[in-house]
């Protein structure tokens, strides 16, 4: 096993930068490279030392460094790690000397791959360090730390456990046959795979949430110009951002914003009015807006309630299929509009009554995304956060189906099969039987220096 080496903190100007080091190599390179202070008392594991790093005669940086032997270590083999300079320029020269000394650059997400391969942590726990990384709302980094725990891999291992005892249950059977008991045996079987397959349904069925609360929520603002988008969506980011303008049709770009809606991490794009394009400039931003509304989580759709609906406006709630959300807004002013003729046209929709001008309602409207996003999901139920897992979930429900099948016609040998077929598959996400590529696949995708 090679040992590697690389920089753990992120680039640019900082106090610190961590070099980092695993491997069978990891101590013989860092008492090359590195000279305590005090050499009497030498280095003890998982203690930091005060000294410097060297090359030859000359001292490269002022440093702590500590050694920690394996396997009580992140990534269960010897590692040692030293606190250097930050700034590009000092962390580099450590590194260097590093590599110098015997260790090769690690790739991005190779420590937390050698944490896998040395089984201190499976595969759904190595996702949750990513996501943890790149949470961009405390909820969402807070379930990230939930599955390192462990929280996704017990459900599943749960799971499993109730398939395998049902399979000793099939399989005792099909030991000591015994005619009377055949149909007893297949319907308290199938009884037990009935409860595996709702759990299972619902947590697939929360996996659109689940993924939400973790990567992100694409909401996308529609409706007419003048209706008040802008000042909505300045009122939800509280901030005074896009363009605010008397004259229809000036916002015509596409506006980006990200927000933290009650913990949902949000990109909120505003679009251009969605009406006959006056000019290119404008047709060009109204045909992306369309684009826009097809790949969006949710539609939040702006309507003036001062005024009736025009025709387009109408045609609008009638076609959008993404979860909806329809802010009927100026409600300071005299109402011309009724929610009834909103929900006519899209009946799904969550309406809410707003005032971009005085902020009334815009609590409201956050609870209203927060729950189209999620679709009624609770946010406890939707532990599967990645796709990966919602594509095992369905291969387990297939089998689970077959083995239902086979335990209808009481063919226990086959649903044995199928069971074991259902219990596999949910061991692809924590990683139990994962073949290198898959491994690999998940892990090229993590920063450099985890
Ligand atoms: P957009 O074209 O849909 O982005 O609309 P803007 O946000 O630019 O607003 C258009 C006009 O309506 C501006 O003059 C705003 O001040 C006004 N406006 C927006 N929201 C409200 C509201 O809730 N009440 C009232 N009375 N005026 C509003």
């Amino acid at each position: 096993m090679e040992t590697i080496a690389s920089i753990a903190t992120a680039v640019g100007m900082g106090g610190i930068a961590i070099v980092r080091i695993s491997g069978p190599e990891a101590r013989n390179i860092l008492t090359r490279v590195f000279a305590p202070k005090n050499t009497k008392r030498g280095m003890r594991s998982h203690q930091l030392t005060y000294g410097w790093v060297v090359e030859g005669e000359e001292r490269v940086d002022e440093c702590m460094a500590v050694f920690m032997r394996a396997p009580h270590t992140y990534t269960t083999e010897d590692v040692a790690e030293i606190q250097c300079h930050g700034g590009r320029v000092a962390a580099d020269r450590v590194l260097e000397a590093v590599l110098h000394n015997g260790a090769r650059l690690a790739e991005p997400g190779e420590f937390t791959k050698r944490a896998f391969l040395g089984g201190r942590i499976d595969l759904a726990q190595a996702e949750s360090v990513m996501d943890l990384i790149g949470a961009k709302t405390a909820r969402a980094a807070k379930r990230s730390m939930q599955q390192m725990d462990g929280d996704l891999s017990r459900r599943i291992h749960q799971l499993q456990d109730q398939l395998l005892d049902t399979v000793a249950y099939l399989e005792a059977y099909l030991d000591y046959p015994d005619e009377d008991i055949e149909e007893m045996t297949a319907e308290q079987a199938a009884l037990r795979v009935r409860a595996v397959q709702q759990e299972l349904g619902r947590a697939a069925g929360n996996a659109r949430a689940g993924r939400m609360l973790s990567a992100g929520a694409r909401i996308v603002l529609a409706g007419s110009p003048n209706t008040g988008k802008s000042s909505l969506l300045n009122g939800l980011l509280r901030e005074q951002r896009a363009i605010v303008t008397a004259a229809p049709g000036t916002t015509r770009d596409l506006l980006r914003e990200e927000l933290d809606l009650n913990g949902l991490p949000v990109v909120l794009v505003d679009t251009a009015g969605l009406r006959k394009a006056q000019d290119e400039v404008e047709s060009i931003g109204i045909g992306r807006a369309r684009e826009e509304i097809d790949r969006a989580d949710v539609t939040l759709m702006v309507l003036d309630a001062a005024r009736e609906m025009d025709e387009e406006e109408r045609a609008l709630l009638k076609k959008v299929e993404t979860p909806l959300v329809v802010a009927m807004n100026k409600s300071d002013l005299e109402r011309r509009l009724e929610k009834e003729q909103v929900l006519a046209l899209a009946p799904g929709a969550w309406t809410v009554e707003t005032s971009a001008k005085t902020g009334q309602g815009l609590d409201a409207l956050r609870r209203a995304l927060f729950q189209a996003a999620l679709q009624g999901a609770s946010p406890e139920e939707a532990y599967l956060t990645r796709e990966r897992h919602v594509q095992a979930a369905l291969r387990a429900l297939e089998a689970l189906q077959r083995a239902q099948e086979a335990l209808a016609s009481a063919t226990l040998d086959c649903a044995a099969l199928d069971l074991r077929a259902a219990w596999e598959a949910l061991g692809a996400i924590t990683g139990a039987n994962a073949t290198e590529d898959v491994v690999d696949r998940i892990f090229e995708k993590f920063c450099l220096g985890k």
